[in-house]
């Protein structure tokens, strides 16, 4: 039960529409993509850094801890005010404040969906690589409360990798900035730190985020396999071949038969395994780079490659990955070099069933 004299500064700092201490809300707030659950005293909706900085020095001095939220949907309890407390809602810190593509950077607000920056960047011939399969509903402040990758990450990297700057505020209300929008700012690089810390350190309020030069083109393909082995194998072999592609993600057929109930992309429903694997870059290249990735996923035994011949074939591919399936297996970061197929192989004793991010 919150004290009532909090629940008035806190509505006099973000306005009483954006502060909500019913029992209809706090069930709404109690959980996310995880198995936590838990209600919290109240919502709290700030509207600018200021606004957080005022939110966390009020809740600070009542005592009353504070839990940063998106739009709840980490795997991991998060955002869940496990032992209730206040919920910060960011919803309202939503606008993309600058885009500058020819310093490659954009500043923007972590109330701003990942999908919903992709689509500002798109136009001006830019692009910001973290790109979890909950883009669409997830926000910005959220993909750095998780540190989150995606297809991308396996030659981007993750969210860590694209953050340039932020600003903070800490839990006694003191408002930080963090780097900046240069590659190497001075002093120390705190950065890394907050990036991954799941709101327990401090709530951003604003971010200066890395964007790319979209590639110049883009070849995609489709490798189907009878034993998921021969897939997982596949990975291993194009990773030691030098090639980085930009994703390269696998789907057993558990994940292969759920994608197909649901809306059809034209895997084959009697395949073990299929795999995407992408190139992009100069033209050029790509040919070449494309034909080394079908030997070897042959030489794997694969029973067929297709290549996407458009833009609307290579959407129908990843409309699968995309749907946000996802299964059990660990990055392969964790796993012993060149173990990935025993991994990936319920046989041979691997963590089951499911849709792999191979970086
Ligand atoms: C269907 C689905 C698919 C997914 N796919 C992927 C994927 O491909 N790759 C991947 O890495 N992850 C994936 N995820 C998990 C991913 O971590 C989250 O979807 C996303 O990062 C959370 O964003 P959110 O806005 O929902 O944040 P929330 O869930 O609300 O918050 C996430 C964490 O960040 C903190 N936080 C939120 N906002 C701030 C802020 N402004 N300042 C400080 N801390 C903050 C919260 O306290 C919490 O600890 C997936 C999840 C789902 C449900």
């Amino acid at each position: 039960m919150i004290d009532p004299s909090l629940l008035r500064r806190l509505q006099r700092i973000v306005g009483p529409e954006n502060v909500s201490a019913g029992r209809a809300n706090a069930e709404v707030y109690s959980y996310d993509a995880s198995l936590a659950v838990g209600p919290p005293d109240a919502i709290v909706l700030p509207g600018d850094t200021q606004q957080t900085a005022d939110v966390l020095r009020a809740a600070g001095e009542a005592r009353v801890p504070c839990v940063a939220r998106g739009f709840g949907t980490n795997l991991s309890g998060g955002s869940v005010a496990a032992d209730g407390g206040l919920i910060v809602e960011l919803s309202r810190l939503n606008r993309i404040l600058e885009v500058r593509p020819e310093g490659r950077y954009a500043v923007v607000q972590p109330g701003v969906t990942n999908l919903e920056l992709q689509n500002a960047l798109a136009p001006k011939g830019t692009f910001y690589a973290p790109d979890p399969a909950s883009q669409k509903v997830s926000t910005l402040g959220g993909n750095v409360g998780e540190n989150s990758g995606g297809p991308h990450c396996l030659k981007y990297g993750v969210t860590t990798n694209h953050v340039l700057g932020m600003t903070v505020v800490l839990a006694g209300g003191e408002v930080v900035p963090l780097g900046s929008a240069a590659l190497d700012p001075p002093g120390y690089d705190l950065r890394g730190v907050l990036v991954g810390s799941e709101g327990t350190l401090a709530i951003v309020t604003e971010l200066i985020v890395r964007v790319l030069p979209l590639p110049e083109s883009v070849v995609t393909l489709l490798a189907v396999y009878d034993d998921v082995a021969d897939a997982a194998r596949s990975v291993s072999d194009v990773i030691a071949a030098g090639i980085v592609p930009a994703t390269l993600e696998m789907m057993d057929a558990t994940v292969i038969r759920a994608v197909e109930q649901s809306k059809p992309c034209g895997y084959p429903l009697d395949a073990a395994a299929v795999l995407i694997a992408e190139v992009d870059g100069p033209a050029a290249d790509l040919d070449r780079q494309a034909g080394r990735i079908r030997e070897l996923c042959e030489a794997n035994r694969c029973r067929e490659v297709r290549r996407a011949a458009d833009a609307a074939e290579r959407d129908l591919l990843w409309a699968g990955p995309t749907r946000g399936l996802r299964g059990d297996c660990p990055a392969r970061a964790e796993l012993p070099g060149g173990r990935l197929h025993r991994a990936a192989n319920p046989l041979a004793g691997g963590p089951g069933p499911g849709r792999c991010n191979c970086p």
